[in-house]
């Protein structure tokens, strides 16, 4: 596929992306809710989104990505009643609301980090931005799309079904929304409807997060806070709105629903927040959903370290990733040890490419063109081009690697005889596979993050303590505290012994 094409959610189609304002592109993903350690979705949608942002930047646009946290209005259980899923974490921990968000949001970016995931452009807070949120709300009720009872406002679906038609994103309609609600067993409450969603809610005494606003204390419902901050700064209508599939209704369809009955003055052409909406599918663990209830919610600082009764070995963030990228974004994902594992050793295969390919030198070589392994090379780029243009199709990407693999395993297998690719194709192939590997696909060299590392730090050591072990012989003293003292402040200790000197960290 020479154009970038992507699957729209909206339409249910496949279209060929063009961005409002080449070559800018405005890409807003909904973010987490930060009261609990990340665990799997939350990785794959930020993973997924992180393939978008890269690839649309090798392709030359210049994205800004806007992924928000969401520290205040999300109740539990999606609703407009009950508790804050951050509030309830603080009450039964004992801190600050404030102080749950940051230590939650602070392992977040530890796990994402640790993902190789790159941070958006702007990552803006919902707490950040209140008085932007009531404004939004001022401006819905004046349009006639709201309604305020007892302190709380609500959106009033019914009013805007009839004039811009609700659902559309979902494909559900007014009736079926209704039947299916909780809110049949449960009443409306203070709604009109049982669809209708809260724009502002009146704080309980109870609540410890709350805002003094035109309606009363209070605090912004969870939809809000994603239009408010995608108009900010992305503007009324942008190119891309991302999230896991589980946001489709009720969260993104009262996206659409605010920014229109926000904006419902501006041209259609201004209409629906987004062009695109793409949403990443979910995650299941030995073919199970997920579910703190089902006791198979593991997280991913449990994957890392193998800590959990359901794992049978720890994951390097670079295995999980890459076990990620195997499949469609769209598709839905099951983890068990045997994939995992499995997965690991086409990862493992990959990386040792990579360093054979480094080994493969061109210099003073004769060349004998083998004709299969050229074209393979030469097609490369193209053909990952190609994959990655079909709604970044990681999957079938990564399977087009492990063709290449062969000839990367049969050049270096040859390397002390006659090239069997022109030099030129083979520096060119290098940068290609350097530029799909850590680019687009986001992956790094396994050594680089696991023991590796530890090793190059024990052969350092080994050299420190050597050079430590001359001074001393020399009775050179100030030199050998020097390196003692240098090591304390990096908190390494020596040990001297009649066998040596032995080190520890900490
Ligand atoms: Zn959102």
């Amino acid at each position: 596929m020479d154009k970038l094409v992507l699957y729209n959610t909206l339409s249910r189609k496949k279209e060929v992306f063009t961005p409002i304002k080449p070559p800018f592109v405005g890409l807003y993903v909904c973010g987490p809710t930060v009261y609990g350690n990340a665990h799997l979705g939350h990785a794959r949608s930020a993973m997924s989104f992180d393939v978008v942002f890269r690839y649309m930047r090798y392709l030359g646009y210049k994205v800004r990505y806007v992924r928000n946290i969401t520290d205040v209005g999300h109740l539990v259980g999606d609703l407009d009643h009950g508790e804050s899923k951050i509030e309830k974490k603080a009450r039964l921990e004992q801190l600050e609301p404030m102080e749950v968000a940051q230590f939650y949001l602070n392992s977040y970016i530890e796990d994402m980090t640790a993902l190789n995931i790159l941070r958006p452009s702007i990552e803006p807070r919902a707490t950040g931005h209140i008085p932007e949120q009531i404004e939004m709300v001022e401006e819905i009720l004046k349009n006639g799309y709201a309604y305020e009872v007892n302190g709380s406002v609500y959106f009033d679906v019914p009013k805007y079904d009839q004039d811009f038609g609700y659902g559309a994103l979902s494909g559900r309609d007014l009736e079926n929304i209704k039947a299916a609600s909780r809110d049949n067993l449960e009443g409306t409450g203070e709604k009109r409807h049982s669809a209708d969603f809260a724009l502002w809610k009146k704080a309980e005494p109870s609540h410890l997060m709350r805002w003094d606003s035109p309606w009363s204390v209070g605090f912004p419902g969870w939809h809000l806070e994603c239009t408010v901050m995608s108009t900010k700064y992305l503007g009324t209508k942008y190119d891309i709105h991302g999230g896991g599939m589980d946001l489709v209704f009720p969260h993104h369809e009262a996206e659409i629903a605010q920014s229109n009955a926000c904006n419902c003055h501006a041209p259609k052409e201004l209409q629906g927040e987004a062009n695109f909406w793409l949403h990443n599918n979910m995650i299941t663990l030995n073919g199970q959903k997920m579910g703190k209830s089902l006791g198979n919610a593991i997280d991913l600082k449990q994957f890392f370290s193998g800590e959990h009764d359901l794992l049978e070995k720890a994951y390097s963030p670079m295995n999980i990733r890459f076990f990620m990228l195997q499949a469609h974004y769209r598709s839905t994902l099951d983890f068990s040890n045997e994939a995992l594992q499995a997965s690991e050793r086409g990862f493992k295969r990959i990386c040792e490419g990579i360093s054979r390919l480094e080994e493969i030198s061109t210099k003073d070589r004769a060349v004998a063109v083998n004709t299969a392994f050229e074209e393979n090379l030469i097609s490369f780029m193209p053909d990952v081009r190609h994959q990655m243009n079909d709604d970044f199709h990681t999957a079938k990407t990564i399977a087009r690697i492990f063709e290449a693999l062969p000839v990367i395993n049969q050049l270096h297998a040859q390397k002390n005889g006659p090239l069997a690719v022109k030099a030129e194709t083979l520096t060119q192939f290098k940068q290609d596979f350097h530029t799909l590997f850590f680019d687009i696909l986001g992956l790094k060299l396994e050594e680089e993050s696991g023991n590796a590392g530890n090793e190059l730090v024990d052969q350092l050591m080994g050299l420190i303590t050597e050079l430590r072990a001359d001074a001393r012989k020399e009775k050179n003293w100030a030199v050998s505290d020097k390196i003692r003292d240098g090591l304390g402040s990096l908190d390494i200790q020596l040990k001297d012994s009649a066998d040596g000197t032995t080190w520890e960290i900490g």
